[in-house]
């Protein structure tokens, strides 16, 4: 359930709520937003008195959550949260990462990475360790690849996004990343998504191959029940009987989350599209629908790339795209 708090309740108001709350076995998740304070109460309430509750001062309501998804829920946290890497404020404005699909070497990482800054891009992109469907595909450079990506993201100012496959991953991805990558392939991997709920990192959850939004955000609430609140969700496309792309990109996933939850939302239209001329309109769909950026993959020489040449963009495209996202901003603030 949670407890919204009146908006003149003060800091002694709200911490005897909250001491309340542990006192009858309850985790408190405090949320600041603008208008109010409120307080997520995690645990058993059978047999707690929710008009005491409601009686003690400064409580405004007690409502419950009836989502199985609790922490990841608008009812939970109505107003949109923005989660911070660096210089980018994912929720709010239009978020871009850009780079590579998989870290290859310095000169290659370098290059992009002075791409990505050039068009506009806060965050890069790139795998140091990749899930592959072939274990005799590139399976990336690991902490190598990690290294490089570091070097070359404070060389241009930006984040480092950066995917962990394994639990094990995560320290040393945590050492070297701003923020970690859950794959579509692992988005119910458990383990995973409790292992970086601990990790302090704000997080990017791709959405999994074919699962449905309310199993996405189950997803997430693994990660936000371990205490890490900076969960950021990437639509990537689902499987579909359609062969004209690699997956199909659900727009209508983004105004349906909007509804459902609080996170930021960002879409990932090139690993949907597979191949690079379908990459700028899906991206601008995105953007038409409302998303709260977009991770987009780039290569200077995509035929020589080791891993999903066929759908990066070339720096021209990325540039490309760039004035697309300015001129689509531009449109958004004269309507609104
Ligand atoms: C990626 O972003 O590098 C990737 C492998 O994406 P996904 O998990 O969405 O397939
Ligand atoms: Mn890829």
């Amino acid at each position: 359930m949670v407890i919204i708090m009146t908006p003149t309740a003060d800091d002694v108001q709200l911490t005897a709520v909250q001491d309340k709350l542990v006192s009858l076995g309850f985790r408190v998740h405090r949320s600041r937003g603008v208008r109010f304070t409120i307080l997520g109460a995690i645990g058993d309430k059978t047999g707690v008195d929710q008009r005491a509750l409601e009686a003690l001062p400064g409580v405004q309501s007690v409502v419950e959550i009836s989502e199985p998804y609790k922490l990841a829920s608008r009812t939970f946290c109505p107003e949109d949260t923005v989660v911070n890497v660096k210089r980018a404020h994912i929720g709010q404005g239009v978020t871009l990462m850009a780079g590579p699909c998989s870290v290859e070497d310095e000169d290659q990482i370098m290059r992009l990475a002075e791409v990505a800054a050039q068009n506009g891009a806060t965050v890069l992109r790139g795998g140091a360790f990749k899930p592959r469907t072939s274990p005799y595909s590139f399976q990336g450079l690991g902490e190598a690849g990690l290294e490089l990506l570091r070097r070359a993201a404070d060389r241009f100012e930006l984040a480092v996004v950066t995917e962990a496959l394994e639990p094990d991953h995560v320290p040393l991805v945590a050492a070297y990343a701003d923020m970690i990558q859950i794959g579509a392939r692992n988005m119910q991997n458990y383990a995973l998504l409790r292992k970086v709920g601990r990790s302090e990192m704000p997080v990017l959850l791709k959405r999994g191959l074919s699962a449905t939004l309310k199993e996405w955000l189950m997803a997430a609430e693994y990660v936000l029940s371990e205490g890490n609140s900076q969960v950021v969700l990437c639509e990537r496309g689902v499987r579909s009987f359609v062969d004209h792309c690699r997956f199909m990109l659900d727009f209508a996933a983004i105004p349906a989350l909007r509804q459902m939850t609080h996170l930021p939302l960002i879409v990932d239209p090139s690993h949907a599209a597979g191949r690079r001329e379908l990459v700028i309109p899906l991206a601008l769909g995105a953007l038409a629908v409302g998303c709260d950026g977009l991770i987009v993959e780039i290569h200077h020489d995509p035929k020589s790339a080791q891993s999903d040449g066929p759908q990066a963009l070339l720096p021209e495209d990325l540039a490309r795209l760039a004035r697309q996202i300015d001129r689509n901003c531009a449109v958004s603030s004269e309507v609104g």
